[in-house]
């Protein structure tokens, strides 16, 4: 190995969107702030459509290498009713000879692996070349405190977590409410609970954690996992990088501004609400329906994302986002909604099918508000561009997420929880979407406005020069020169 070369970090993606998108950002902090090589595998879905898009501009670019590697069919080795999550865990640990050929016929040899949590099986592929390892949680730290702390509930408590009385307590952290939980620990007996153990137990494997947080931002869980109740539990070093997040699409190549921009411009400033569930969440026909009548009702401009539903279901989102079989969908939308929305909305509101440059749209002054399913990647997004949100959390860890958006952060409002309640009626929508735009509340200036502008100064703290992420990222940086140089 040349020593003299910087060193080579190879970065792991799993299918999907969620995953891609923190891997590509975090590239590109190594490449910006410490002129590391980088290549990226990405293990891609290849069903959808938003998610080639993305790998064709991330192919084009000068920065670093991208490798695709295409996922494997795994149709005859799980159920048809397997989950999301369970696919992604089998997916990526059927694709590992593919990652092992991918790994070891890189131009340049590889001085450090970084997989996300879906990739933590092939972290024994950087064991065998000898460099360093490190998992990226693109999630926060409470989600990681969970995770980590999950083995011990194991064995801790019998029976299912979501028929507990009290919330599950994790040493150091906020405890998680039973219905707060994420969706691999809503079942025991659910392979997709068995396969977050396995994820669990391979943490102490790794060589460090990097999460995109901040250390502000969540002090008592960043501490725990770091030098407190956790750090043993966890065994390997944490480092809090974040918030890592894209820069708007607008500003990396596009000549033409996009009709939702020109719509954008032309209203007044924060008056709009964005509406989108992630880059795969559906909703029911009934729930889209209340929507629209909750956007009448609550007066207020919006842009929404609509997506065709598939029966109500929530996380068909990783492996059929934006297919071709996708095209006619807005016709297929329009038969469900309110007789006459769009007519009597024309002016006031905008319907954009399946995808928008999210990071645009909130990014531009006439945003007021967000309704998201609190996916973390949005939810930091919302965050940097000082955008207050109404959670609406559909899967995975958004139930979390909406939790600490609002009991801990007060960034946001959130949909109640009702147990087996499946539709937000429209009054509950019109009357959140209200809230988040009033500019007082009984009085006092509008607190989750206040908080997210609040936070979003000491999100850029955190990454400036000397800011805590930028320290956390520059120690990993070190350790992977340091191993460089000596091996
Ligand atoms: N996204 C987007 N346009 C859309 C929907 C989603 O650009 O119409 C992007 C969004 O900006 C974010 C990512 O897709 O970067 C979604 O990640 P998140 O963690 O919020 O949720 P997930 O999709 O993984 O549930």
């Amino acid at each position: 190995m040349d020593f003299h070369k910087p060193p080579h970090i190879v970065l792991l993606s799993s299918p999907g969107l969620g995953h891609l998108i923190p891997i590509i950002e975090l590239a590109k902090r190594f490449i910006i702030h410490h002129k590391f090589n980088l290549t990226i595998l990405a293990v891609t879905s290849q069903t959808s459509h938003a998610e080639s898009q993305i790998l064709k501009s991330a192919t084009n670019s000068s920065l670093y290498t991208i490798i695709q590697i295409p996922s494997p069919n795994i149709s005859s080795l799980l159920p048809t009713s397997a989950t999301v999550s369970t696919r992604l865990s089998v997916t990526m640990r059927q694709a590992i000879p593919s990652i092992k050929s991918a790994l070891t016929n890189t131009p340049l040899p590889p001085s450090a692996l970084i997989v996300d949590i879906f990739g933590t099986e092939s972290l024994t592929l950087a064991q065998e070349l000898n460099i360093p390892k490190f998992i990226y949680v693109a999630s926060h730290a409470w989600f990681l405190s969970l995770i980590v702390y999950s083995p011990i509930l194991d064995k801790q408590i019998e029976g299912q977590y979501v028929d507990q009385k009290e919330p599950l307590k994790i040493p150091g952290c906020k405890p998680v409410r039973p219905e707060d939980l994420i969706d691999s620990m809503l079942d025991r007996n659910d392979s997709q609970y068995k396969e977050s153990l396995i994820v669990a137990e391979k943490f102490p494997e790794s060589d460090a954690v990097l999460v995109n947080t901040w250390d502000e931002l969540q002090q008592r869980e960043v501490k725990a996992l770091t030098n407190g109740e956790l750090s043993g539990v966890l065994k390997v070093p944490v480092f809090a990088v974040g918030p890592l997040v894209r820069q708007p699409e607008s500003e990396t190549g596009q000549l033409k501004k996009p009709v939702i921009i020109q719509w954008l411009d032309k209203q007044p400033r924060e008056s709009v609400i964005f509406v989108s569930f992630g880059s795969g969440g559906t909703v029911s026909y009934e729930q889209m329906k209340e929507i629209a009548f909750g956007l009448e009702l609550s007066e207020q401009r919006f842009i929404w994302v609509v997506r065709a539903s598939t029966g109500g279901g929530v996380d068909t989102a990783f492996f059929t986002t934006g297919s071709s079989s996708f095209n006619d969908e807005l016709d297929e939308i329009r038969k469900h909604l309110p007789e006459g929305f769009e007519e009597r909305n024309k002016k006031v509101g905008l319907l954009v099918q399946n995808w928008a440059p999210q990071v645009t749209v909130l990014k531009h002054p006439s945003i007021g508000g967000f309704i998201t399913h609190s996916g973390w990647g949005s939810v930091l997004e919302s965050i940097t561009n000082g955008v207050p949100m109404i959670a609406w959390p559909l899967y995975a860890e958004q139930r979390m997420n909406a939790a600490l958006l609002v009991e801990e952060l007060g960034v946001a409002v959130r949909t109640t929880v009702v147990p087996g309640k499946n539709v937000v009626g429209r009054e509950e929508i019109a009357s959140l979407v209200r809230n988040v735009f009033l500019l007082e509340q009984n009085g006092k200036r509008n607190h989750v406005r206040e908080r997210v502008r609040e936070i979003k100064i000491s999100a850029e703290k955190a990454l400036s020069q000397g800011g805590s992420s930028y320290t956390a990222l520059s120690e990993v940086a070190n350790m992977i020169v340091h191993k460089h140089r000596f091996y």
